[in-house]
């Protein structure tokens, strides 16, 4: 009798044999077919991993298969690998990761018939390439130039330097020579206007889509054209790192530095660091593309002291000759008397703006009408009830909000407490920000972008659209308006509230602060009309703030990650945490302390580990939250550790309602 070793979606460490029934005997081709098999009490799909010739269970205990889907080809070897790959480094299930990248449908039972015809949005106009600039031939050069095989390329391009024209390249290229390209992007949002620009450069190609708001018969749809190989190019989000894609000959990620690579829930994978894996392993170019990239990539590229893991290309200057970059200037907060948040220096800016018929944008990333609402006469806040944070105010609809659990609660008429009427709003989101600008300009048109007023891709298209058409005259934005867009009558920037980033306890948060002023600022001026920035700030000097006038990243760059270096941070050590959260803090610091009481953790002298400690945000929906650091200076022996460690977790008893989980590389603290 044939054994079939199976992965199914169960949160074990193991995989499962079952029996090959005689009429659907399988081949060593046949491995990564999916099948149908009785678990539990219900069947399920699982992936054939192997056909081994034994089992560690009596053959007669062995259950059969109860069918062989045969409808799609069965996923290739370095499909495997990928999701090998990603189970050892980020300790999770290999089921589990094979079976949670598939789309919904192909892992169901009776999968719905996926439509067959492949619809095409209508073909945007073909258009011309441009010629290349210097610095864009000369990046594409030192590719060209180098070996086949595996190389890592880090693309720093300042906004509007070209880099996707660098990507389109590339891309023509690599499907001259019959190859699939895998393009990801950071942002849904991202993927529409890229799409677009990609489609006109090769309108004859098949391109195709991999992300979360596709319905389900679209991802479905695209994700066969990919393993099948008829789509030759994929562009998605994070999740499409996982595509099958037979013929992959190029991988490019754009926004490289951007966190939303980095999955929060679930398995915690870093998609841009799966995407180097996965060109190492297939032996092909990867080009990780940004303008303000991850310390952790501009360290791979620019280390002396160990060679560079990534060949470093540059493009210092804008890639239209009239676009220049924006004048970026700091305005003195300490000194310069602010009018509801806005400096003198800003509104006469905005003002010239509106009299020459530009477009401003105001960047504030804090959402909402204010922060808190406190009563001026007992001190009582708002505060969630579930966690250890404030509600919000949303005065539009007049709800105060949490935005760590998503609870809200009418705004009351009094204070809860003393009965006081006088409840006030304290701080200054962007709702208030708008309705400030309403106030003081009721002409002009002001247009907030926020997670409120752009809910999903539908409703920023939109937006964007009338930004795009000049029917704005102020945008009020969170980080939402940084990415990606062109808005060519847009040549004022203001940033508002960015010194809470100087300080903040999480020691990356320069670094995101860095990109996001980066990025806004390289919204202003992209077209003929030059723009400038204004920084409103109590820290003019700040070495951060210097850099960025002088648009000059790797200054910043150069100087963290020598501060990084001195206090042993990543990269120069890695990290994992297990974070535990339970109804009471003394259980989930318990857990803790038990993990880190392993006694085999004696044997491994290169990871150290540190007290579990309660998180920042120490409650959130009702459950109390910890966690516990672990760090090595060596990949090689943090990774051993956990392996180790990983399967004596699994073992550790829980209290009633403990969850915990294990994350690699950690991004947030
Ligand atoms: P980035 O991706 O670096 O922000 P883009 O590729 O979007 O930059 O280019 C910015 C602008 O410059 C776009 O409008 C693009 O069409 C234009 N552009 C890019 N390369 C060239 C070129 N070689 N000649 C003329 N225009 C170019
Ligand atoms: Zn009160
Ligand atoms: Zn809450």
């Amino acid at each position: 009798m044939q054994i079939a070793r199976v992965a199914l979606d169960v949160p074990l460490h193991r995989l499962f044999d079952y029996l090959v029934p005689e009429r659907e005997e399988l081949s060593a081709a046949d491995v990564g077919l999916r099948v149908c098999v009785p678990f539990g009490r219900r069947s399920r799909i699982g992936i054939v991993v192997e056909l081994p010739h034994t089992s560690e269970l009596a053959i007669e205990r062995l259950k059969p298969i109860e069918a062989v889907l045969r409808d799609l080809p069965a996923l290739p070897a370095d499909w495997f690998r990928l999701c090998e790959f990603c189970a050892t480094y980020y300790q999770a299930p290999l089921g589990e990761v094979m079976l949670s990248t598939l789309p919904a449908s192909l892992r169901r039972i009776a999968p719905p018939k996926a439509r067959t015809n492949h619809r095409r949005t209508k073909p945007p106009p073909p258009c011309d390439p441009p010629e290349l600039t210097a610095e864009q031939q000369g990046a594409l050069n030192l590719i060209a130039a180098a070996e086949r095989g595996f190389k890592a390329y880090l693309l720093h391009g300042v906004t509007g330097s070209g880099k996707t024209e660098v990507y389109l390249r590339l891309i023509e290229r690599a499907l001259a020579d019959h190859r699939q390209v895998l393009l990801l992007v950071p942002e849904i949002n991202l993927t529409p206007q890229l799409e677009t620009r990609v489609a006109a450069r090769f309108p004859s190609v098949d391109l195709v889509s991999l992300h979360s708001e596709l319905s389900e018969a679209a991802r479905t749809r695209n994700w066969r054209a990919a393993l099948d190989g008829r789509a030759r190019i994929v562009l998605g989000t994070r999740l499409a790192i996982f595509t099958p894609l037979p013929d992959l000959g190029l991988i490019i990620v754009d926004e490289e530095h951007d966190v939303s690579f980095k999955q929060q829930d679930g398995i915690r994978y870093s998609a841009r660091d799966i995407a180097v894996f996965r060109a190492r392993d297939r032996g092909i170019p990867i080009v990780l593309g940004s303008a303000t990239p991850s310390l952790e990539s501009w360290a791979n590229a620019t280390d002396h002291r160990t060679p560079a893991r990534y060949t470093l290309l540059s493009l210092h200057q804008r890639a239209i000759d009239s676009a220049r970059l924006p004048v970026v200037q700091r305005i003195d907060t300490r000194t310069e008397k602010l009018q509801d948040g806005l400096s003198g220096a800003l509104l006469l800016a905005i003002e010239k703006r509106l009299a020459r018929g530009e477009q401003s944008l105001i960047f504030l990333n804090r959402r909402g009408y204010a922060p808190v609402l406190a009563c001026t006469n007992c001190g009582w806040i708002s505060h969630c009830t579930r966690c250890a944070a404030n509600l919000v105010l949303h005065l539009l609809d007049r709800r105060l909000r949490c935005h760590h659990c998503g609870s809200e609660s009418p705004v009351p008429k009094a204070c809860p407490t003393c009965g006081n009427q006088d409840i006030q709003a304290f701080g200054r989101g962007t709702q208030r920000l708008e309705s400030t600008l309403a106030e003081r300009y009721p002409e002009a048109r002001i247009l907030r972008v926020d997670r409120d007023s752009a809910r999903n891709r539908k409703q920023w298209q939109a937006l964007a659209e009338r930004i795009h058409s000049g029917e704005a005259d102020i945008l009020v934005g969170t980080q939402m308006l940084a990415k990606g867009h062109d808005f060519p009558k847009l040549t004022l920037v203001g940033a508002l509230g960015a010194d809470a980033a100087l300080f903040a306890s999480d020691w990356r948060s320069p670094e995101r602060l860095f990109a996001q002023l980066m990025q806004v600022a390289g919204r202003a001026g992209r077209a003929e009309w030059p723009g400038e920035v204004l920084i409103q700030t109590q820290f003019p000097d700040h070495p951060l703030y210097a850099a960025l006038v002088r648009h000059d990243y790797p200054a910043f760059a150069d100087v963290q990650l020598r501060e990084r270096e001195q206090a042993a941070f990543p990269p120069y050590t890695f990290q994992a945490m297990l974070r535990a959260e339970a109804p009471h803090m003394a259980d989930a610091l318990a857990f803790l302390e038990t993990a880190k009481a392993w006694p085999q953790a004696e044997n491994f002298d290169e990871v150290m580990r540190y007290d579990p400690v309660p998180m920042r945000l120490a409650r959130r929906a009702n459950f109390e939250r910890a966690q516990l650091l672990i760090e090595s200076p060596s990949r090689r022996a943090l990774q051993t550790y956990l392996g180790a460690w990983g399967a004596a977790l699994a073992g550790i008893k829980l209290p009633a309602h403990l969850r915990w989980h294990l994350e690699v590389d950690p991004l947030e603290f």
